[in-house]
This record gives C-alpha cells, sequence and structure tokens, in this order.
C-alpha cells in the first residue's frame, strides 16, 4: 500500500500525471521548479519532446472516455487521497458516478433544478440574505456595509461548492458562466496578502477603526477561509479551471504566514474549524508542501500550554475552553465535547492529517472519541450534539469556573428528545469525519454511519420540495410546550444563521461521490442507490458498473459488470450492521449466505463483461430499544427498516389524538407499503397502536395510573427525513411500549 502509494506520490505531486501538469502551466500555476542549468537545457529540451509525445499518445488513449469530460486534470476526487500515505482508501472522481434512477438520482436532480437556483435567488437578495451583496461591497462593486453573520462568506462558498459539484457531473454550462462571474466578484474581494473575508474588508474600506484581522475569535474568519478552500478545489476539480484555486492559494498562503509570525492568532481563531479540512485538500490538490506543514500545526498550537496558557479552564470567550475543545490538547482528547459542528470538524480535519502524517496519537484520540460518540452520544438517526445549552464541568470543580457550552455535546447517554438540538450542520460534518474514517481503515462501521447520518440526519433538514429548512432537528415535536425553543420547529424557508442550508445541499450534491471507494485490491461499494460507475484503478486500469436496486425500500441489489480489467480483483460490498442474513451470488451461483454484518465481504475473481453480482440484504422492520442509561426513551421504541429511521407524525393519526396519547404493544405487526403518491415515494409501515384517553393533564404534574382499557388506533409511520411537509403537526421516534 505505502509503496503503491509512494509511486503516485513521486510522480504526481503537486497536480497528478503529465495530464495535471499541462493544466498547471495552461492555467500559469507555479510548480515546483528545479534549479536551471544552462548546460542541460538541449538534454532538457529532449526530455520535454518525449513528455509532450508520451503525454500526446495518453491524451489521444483516454479522448474516448474524456470525450465528455471537460477538466483535463488526472484526479477529480472530492476529496483526493490518491496520494494520501495513511489512507487506505481513494474516492472516485467527480463526474465517475452517475445516478441513474431512485431516491439519490431524483433528491441530486431536485439538487440542481430546485435547490441550487432556489438558494442563489436567497444568496443574492439583499432583501433576504446579504451573502453576495457582502461581497459585492467588499469588491468596490456596490456601496453598503456588512450585514448578517459574520460566518455569511462560508455559507456563500458552501452554496458554491454544491454548484462546482453539480457542475462537475451535469456539465451544466449555464451554472459554469454563473460561476464564472460569481468567482470574478470574489477575487475582486481578496486584498492583495491573500486576506478574503467580507466583514472586515468592507470595515477597512471604510477606515473603520475596529477593523483589524482576527480580533475577535467569534468573526469566523478561518471559517470563511476554510470553505474557500473546500470549495476552490472541488471547482478546479469539476471544471479545469483555476480561477478560485488561485485566489484559495493567497488565501492558504495568508494564513501560512499568520502562522509563522503568530501562531497564538491562529489558535484563537480556530473555530469550527473547515480550514483544517480546507488547508489539506489544497495540499492534496497544489501538493504545496508548506500547507501540510500548515495542517499539522494547527492541530499542535491547540495545545494550551503552547499558547502560554495554563491547563485549567479559561473564562467564557477565551481559549481553552471544552466548548471549543481546546482546553487540553487534541491528542490528549478521549471524549466528543462542546459545540458540535466545531467538534465534528475539527475530528473530520484531524483525520485527514492522520491521512498524510500517519500520526498514530491523532488516530488514537479520534479512535476514542469515535467510540464516545457512537456508543453513548449519537441519536439513533445519526445526528450529534444533544444540548441547546448546557455546561461543562469536567474543567474544574470550582463552581465559578465552570464552562458554559452551547449546540453541544452533552454527557454520555444525555439525549433529549423535545429539546434535542441536533444542528444540521453538526450531522454534516459527522457524516464527513465518518468518510475520512472510513478511507483511512477501510471499516464498515464508518460507512454504516455514514448512511445512518445521509438518510436520516442531513435529509431531515430540507424540505422534499428542496426550499424549506430546520436548523435543529428533534426528534419528538409537541404543540403542548409551556416555552419557546430558539429555533422554529417547522420548516423555514430562509433561517437568519444560514450555515446549515447550503451545508446540506452541498451534501446532498456530493452523496455519489461516497458510493464507491477504490484501492489497489479493487472497489468498494459503500453505499448503495441505482448509479453507473465508470472510474479507473490506481494502475489505471478501467472499471465499469451498473448498479441496479429499489434501495432503501428493497435491499436487493444487483451490480452488473460491463468493462474489467484482465486480471483478479475484489469486489467489497458493505453488509450493514442491521443485515441479518444477507447472501450475495454471483453469476447465480451462491458466493456467501449469513454474512458478517458490518464488514465488507470480498468477492474476488477474475471478472468479465457481463458478470452480475446478486446482493440481499434482508430489510424486516425491526424494534430499537436504547441502553437504559438513555433516560429519555427508557420503555420506548425507535422503528427501523433497513436504513431508514420512521416516525409517528400526527397528521396520521385520528383527529384529536395527539402524538403523546399514543403507545405501541412490543408485538405490533407493522405492515410495510410502498406508496409513490406520499411524500414523494416512500415505504410506510402500518398498523395497530394504542391510546389512552385523558390526554388533558393541565396543571397536573403528577397522577395515578389509569387502569381504563386502551383503544386500539391505526397508525401509519413514516420516514423521519420525511415529516414536517404536511402542514403543522406533532412527531415522534420514539413510542412508548404498553
Ligand atoms: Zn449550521
Amino acid at each position: 500500500m505505502k509503496n503503491r502509494a509512494h509511486g503516485i506520490k513521486d510522480s504526481a505531486r503537486p497536480l497528478g500525471s503529465a495530464r495535471g501538469r499541462l493544466v498547471r502551466l495552461r492555467f500559469g500555476a507555479s510548480p515546483r521548479r528545479e534549479p536551471h542549468r544552462r548546460n542541460c537545457r538541449l538534454t532538457m529540451v529532449k526530455v520535454l519532446s518525449i513528455c509532450v509525445l508520451v503525454v500526446t499518445v495518453c491524451l489521444a488513449a483516454s479522448s474516448v472516455r474524456s470525450a465528455d469530460k471537460t477538466p483535463q486534470i488526472a484526479l477529480r476526487r472530492t476529496t483526493n487521497t490518491s496520494s494520501s500515505l495513511y489512507a487506505k482508501l481513494q474516492s472516485v472522481d467527480i463526474d465517475d458516478v452517475r445516478w441513474t434512477k431512485g431516491f439519490w438520482a431524483e433528491r441530486f436532480d431536485l439538487c440542481h433544478k430546485v435547490m441550487i437556483p432556489n438558494m442563489w435567488q436567497l444568496l443574492e437578495d439583499p432583501q433576504i440574505s446579504h451573502a453576495y451583496d457582502n461581497f459585492l461591497i467588499a469588491a468596490g462593486l456596490k456601496k453598503g456595509r456588512h450585514r448578517g453573520p459574520k460566518w455569511h462568506d462560508g455559507d456563500f462558498y458552501k452554496w458554491l461548492e454544491a454548484a462546482a459539484f453539480v457542475y462537475g457531473v451535469t456539465k451544466d454550462e449555464k451554472l459554469n458562466q454563473q460561476m464564472d462571474q460569481i468567482i470574478d466578484v470574489i477575487g475582486r474581494t481578496q486584498r492583495e496578502d491573500g486576506y478574503i473575508h467580507t466583514p472586515v474588508i468592507i470595515s477597512q474600506r471604510s477606515q473603520s477603526p475596529d477593523s483589524t484581522e482576527f480580533a475577535n475569535r467569534l468573526d469566523f474568519e478561518t471559517y470563511n477561509m476554510g470553505h474557500l478552500m473546500t470549495c476552490a478545489c472541488i471547482h478546479y476539480r469539476a471544471t479545469g479551471k483555476a480561477t478560485l484555486l488561485n485566489i484559495a492559494k493567497k488565501a492558504a498562503d495568508f494564513l501560512y504566514m499568520v502562522y509563522k509570525k503568530s501562531p497564538q492568532d491562529l489558535a484563537n481563531n480556530a473555530i469550527c474549524p473547515s480550514h483544517y479540512m480546507g488547508i489539506i485538500e489544497m495540499y492534496r490538490t497544489t501538493g504545496e508542501p508548506r500547507y501540510l506543514e500548515l495542517a499539522k500545526a494547527l492541530i499542535d498550537i491547540r495545545d494550551p500550554r503552547l499558547r502560554g496558557g495554563k491547563l485549567t479552564p479559561a473564562k467564557a470567550g477565551e481559549t481553552g475552553t471544552d466548548h471549543n475543545q481546546d482546553r487540553i490538547p487534541f491528542r490528549k482528547q478521549t471524549k466528543a465535547v462542546g459545540h458540535a459542528v466545531r467538534a465534528n470538524y475539527l475530528y473530520a480535519g484531524a483525520a485527514d492529517v492522520y491521512a498524510e502524517t500517519g500520526d498514530k496519537s491523532l488516530l488514537a484520540a479520534l479512535e476514542a472519541i469515535w467510540h464516545d460518540v457512537a456508543y453513548r452520544k449519537m441519536y439513533v438517526n445519526g445526528a450529534t450534539g444533544a444540548l441547546y445549552d448546557g455546561a461543562s464541568p469536567d474543567g474544574s470543580k470550582n463552581h465559578e469556573a465552570i464552562q458554559l457550552v452551547h449546540q453541544a455535546y452533552g454527557r454520555e447517554y444525555q439525549l433529549p428528545n423535545i429539546t434535542a438540538y441536533n444542528e444540521s450542520c453538526a450531522t454534516v460534518g459527522f457524516a464527513l469525519w465518518n468518510w475520512r474514517m472510513l478511507a483511512i481503515t477501510a471499516q464498515a462501521r464508518f460507512a454504516d454511519v455514514l448512511e445512518l447520518a445521509l438518510y436520516n440526519g442531513v435529509l431531515s433538514a430540507i424540505s422534499l420540495d428542496g426550499k424549506k429548512f430546520f436548523y435543529t432537528n428533534p426528534l419528538r415535536v409537541v404543540e403542548d410546550l409551556p416555552f419557546e425553543l430558539r429555533w422554529s420547529r417547522k420548516r423555514e424557508p430562509y433561517i437568519s444563521c444560514f450555515c446549515c442550508p447550503p451545508n446540506v445541499v452541498r451534501t446532498i450534491a456530493e452523496v455519489s461521490s461516497f458510493v464507491y471507494s477504490i484501492s489497489d485490491e479493487g472497489i468498494w461499494v459503500n453505499l448503495y442507490g441505482s448509479n453507473v460507475l465508470d472510474t479507473k484503478f490506481p494502475d489505471d486500469s478501467r472499471v465499469k458498473l451498473i448498479q441496479e436496486t429499489d434501495y432503501p425500500w428493497d435491499g436487493t441489489i444487483r451490480i452488473i459488470l460491463e468493462d474489467a480489467p484482465a486480471r483478479d480483483f475484489s469486489v467489497f460490498l458493505r453488509i450493514p450492521g442491521w443485515a441479518n442474513g444477507s447472501i450475495v451470488k454471483v453469476n447465480d451461483k451462491l458466493a456467501g449466505y449469513n454474512l458478517k454484518t458490518e464488514q465488507y465481504f470480498e468477492v474476488k475473481r477474475k471478472w468479465s463483461a457481463g458478470d452480475v453480482i446478486e446482493l440481499v440484504l434482508p430489510m424486516p422492520v425491526k424494534l430499537i430499544e436504547a441502553n437504559p442509561l438513555v433516560e429519555e426513551v427508557r420503555n420506548q421504541a425507535a422503528i427501523k427498516r433497513g436504513p431508514i429511521v420512521y416516525c409517528l407524525e400526527s397528521v396520521d393519526l385520528p383527529d384529536g389524538v395527539k402524538i403523546t396519547d399514543v403507545s405501541i404493544p412490543p408485538a405490533i405487526k407493522l405492515r410495510e407499503r410502498f406508496d409513490e403518491e406520499l411524500l414523494r415515494g416512500v415505504t410506510v409501515l402500518q398498523g395497530k397502536a394504542h391510546v389512552l384517553g385523558g390526554s388533558n393533564w393541565g396543571e397536573v404534574l403528577y397522577r395515578q395510573i389509569s387502569h381504563q382499557k386502551p383503544k386500539a388506533v391505526d397508525i401509519r409511520l413514516i420516514p423521519y427525513y420525511a415529516w414536517g411537509n404536511r402542514g403543522k403537526s406533532e412527531m415522534t421516534v420514539w413510542i412508548p411500549l404498553r
């Protein structure tokens, strides 16, 4: 593995193969140059001539495949671990996977046709969002002041990333031109030294005295620049244009300069550190070693001792808090704490640094923290960050020094339902972290959680029409709540804090890039859905296959090989943790049965065009209970079928029956039925539940249990992701057993 990666590293850095280098020259980027020697000039000319010839032949050979692919860049991965020495798996190119029909094809299409244009209208309308307006003002193209949250630039870059990815698959020329115009404006906002952050730049244009860089850690400068970097890498790989990448390089160079001159500033401003993932992806894209140096340093400078601080809690707002995961050095951390989006972004970034450096102390911390989340702090739907507000009493026994946290991980097993925070961005961050853990370990448990979060955490945050959003994602909603929660419990067309909606949209756009991974050994099928994969192995041999399935409603998956290299290779099929009794057939012959769950099942052979793999993942309805320490769901059940978590919504109950009146018998029979008219087509679960009258509690807090016989009532359960699309309603994932 390492030798292979080294081979690629030596020949492919900084921009992949010979095709990559051509692009670099075309767009005027500066490769690392060898010392020039006059007496070598003739030899160099000869070598270059041969290189040009080889490149021409290579391009001609690949012209059939790349005829419909605009960029002439060798590697166009979403996250490019192809040269990462400590990643076991590589992702495939942006346009290597194309959804053909079914669940994800419909959502990708909606993302292209509705989510992206609708969100652009929001972002460019100064009466609604200010995001684009801030760039126009910062660029000097319009007069005005900065409005909206300080992290609004990052929101905008996330939308732009979604547009770039969708362009990479669809080649929608309108998107291409739109991105060109926007990038031109973004470029005009950037200072000559690379600094780019519209609140401060607008301030500086108006010569405001408080316009200092990194003056306030809650200005989210590094967060904004991080999303710029990730977006720029995707845009470069999708379009072949270095316009945005060059802007991101200047920004990355600026951060490197800050690190060299004033690492304390960079440590203080590591808020919601999207720049960890961003700077590593910039390293992978450009091969610039300073970016890797910076990425490693970003982890190290979090150590309070290096910042001159003490290992004791600081006052609110200062560095050194559990809220910002920097009270103790990252390598010593074993629990997920504090702000969940910041935490998950940090963990994803640290996983990226491990993929490049192999620093075992990082992986040890990540494994411990992942265990803490997956077994103690994750909701049944893959959401994380249980608390609106709380405290982290771990740092001190002194009551006055206890630190506040918000939008945060709680204690182990502290998983309330009605007041669950579960910010949509936290679920996205959790998915990104698990995607990276999968790449570095090739272990199916991470893909299991990724799938859980995508279907039940990410999708729940956006309405079925693609135009309304949830900021928080509770697992139970009741009408009679005697207090207001900070965020709306109904889907909203615009949210004043707009971090989540574009984060969800870019993730939906990019799901196709999570479906397969590749390695020297073969293809890894991580997710299921009807699509065509046309990609290349690390040795450049081509593989093409078709996946046909009605997943997630049906667990039968057919994979038809269309093109395969003339040698043995493996197809690794993920057998999810819930899929007991799975079987695999190859060309109608049984290849395995009762397969081990939460593992990849390997089928190794010499494949030929027309070979068919059939995988059957049984999907019986399951009643799920939680560890007894999760007090909030004692004696309650959640219902799952395959990867889908279900819920009961009040619109599916008889009039006058409240969500809290309903219980189900432990032996309930739930019949499954696909309803193509309902909620864009869902499999619903129907059965008989119990309703106990007397829901009028009034001012009563406690009362004697009634011995009244409950009435039977028909219930219909729908997927949790689809709730809140039929007007105002109550909803619950957990239902009492009785
Ligand atoms: Zn958010």
